[in-house]
């Protein structure tokens, strides 16, 4: 028995790629139902634009199989713009070389360029943007539900209202689960609780590094018309990242995450000053949407690692027992890939299909 723990959208990948590579026996446990966690608050977005080649490549990767299940899994292909001011060109620019260097398409637009793509967008302190036409954003409760019943529908058992106590484990190997309803025999077992990770993590010789943080998001009204073009976008002067959803925009700003000592006990209101902040940043980059208001407010917790790279490593420790989690706010642009990967890793021993290396554990302690 190969038991997946956490039903967000890492668990479900892990438990679809497993089942898709022929493993049986395959059990996804979730405390609540399927994604009642950390995935049900994200914003979905899906670009390459990132710091790191070898993320970029797993983004990547994971965007091909957004783009197959499109609506199933609720995909926007909008098209991703990243814009810069002066002071951060040159790092906009170095990623922007960094994806063409590496086959991927990014384009690189001057103020007239932004302007036509995004008639609503203030551009006089603009310098220059890289746009990405293939990226946009998927719905992460559709994906996750869609990659549960597709795990489902090849034999995965799914298991909800069950809450793993601990993981067992004699002479160095696993041996089960203890549940809140009874003990679950299973020889290997995949942790995939997000921020509650280190809450169930079995050895204590081995320390993991990720810690919980708050993190926030607005929905506002849309007065003014809907953009033209229903883009994502990032804006390095304001911090400011959007992209309309349904009748309403995403609106988020860069913000302090305050740390979270455990992650059933976050304070879920939305702060006053944020929402001040990402109504400013929204008035000054797009000066129509001045009169937006709050339509809700979502606060959810990121679990970060110490370089912002997860945790995706096995057996660690104790023979049978994996981890995948320290998404550091952007694991659902990336779990379709990485879902493969760690099928690939507990079922053959290593990732074959996609380079999961740079996220060993081993990393931390170099
Ligand atoms: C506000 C916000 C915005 C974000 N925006 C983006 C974005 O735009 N793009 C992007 O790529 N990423 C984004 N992220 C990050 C991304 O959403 C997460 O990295 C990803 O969803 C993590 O998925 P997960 O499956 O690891 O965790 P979760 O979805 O939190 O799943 C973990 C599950 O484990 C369950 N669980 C916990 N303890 C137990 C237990 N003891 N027994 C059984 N089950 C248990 C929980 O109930 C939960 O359902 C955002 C995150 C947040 C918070």
């Amino acid at each position: 028995m190969i038991a997946v723990i956490g039903g967000g959208v890492m668990g479900a990948s892990i438990a679809y790629h497993l089942a898709l590579k022929g493993a049986r026996q395959v059990v996804l446990l979730e405390r609540g139902t399927m994604c009642c966690g950390e995935t049900a608050r994200s914003g979905g977005f899906i670009q390459t634009h990132w710091s790191s080649l070898a993320e970029t490549r797993l983004i990547d990767f994971s965007r091909s199989l957004f783009q197959q299940w499109g609506e199933r899994c609720g995909w926007v292909n909008s098209g991703y713009l990243h814009v810069t001011g002066p002071e951060k060109l040159e790092s906009v620019r170095t990623v922007h070389e960094m994806l063409l260097s590496d086959g991927k398409e990014s384009q690189w637009l001057d103020q007239r360029g932004i302007k036509k793509l995004q008639p609503l967008m203030r551009v006089d302190d603009l310098v220059g943007a890289a746009y990405e036409p293939q990226s946009g954003w998927a719905d992460p409760v559709a994906t996750t539900l869609l990659l549960a019943t597709l795990a489902s529908e090849r034999g995965v058992e799914l298991r909800e209202g069950v809450t793993v106590l601990q993981i067992v484990h004699r002479s160095g190997k696993v041996i089960g689960l203890e549940t809140d309803q009874g003990f679950l025999e299973a020889e290997k077992v995949v942790l995939a609780v997000g921020p509650w990770t280190p809450g169930l993590h079995p050895d204590p010789r081995v320390q993991l590094p990720i810690l919980a943080r708050r993190g926030q998001v607005c929905y506002m009204t849309r007065p003014g018309g809907l953009p033209r073009r229903e883009l994502a976008c990032y804006d390095e002067i304001t911090g400011l990242y959007s992209h309309p959803d349904g009748e309403t925009n995403l609106v988020g700003i860069d913000w302090e995450f305050d740390p979270v000592y455990h992650p059933d006990r976050c304070d879920r209101q939305l702060d006053v000053d944020y929402l001040a902040a990402a109504l400013q940043a929204l008035t000054h980059r797009f000066p129509s949407l001045r009169s937006s208001q709050l339509v809700r407010g979502v606060v959810g917790l990121y679990d970060f690692t110490p370089d912002g790279h997860p945790v995706v490593d096995g057996p660690l420790g104790i023979e049978g027992y994996y981890v995948a989690a320290g998404f550091s706010g952007a694991g659902f642009k990336s779990a379709p890939a990485l879902g493969l990967g760690v099928a690939e890793l507990v079922l053959e021993g290593r990732a074959r299909s996609v380079d999961l290396d740079f996220l060993r554990l081993a990393r931390f302690s170099r």
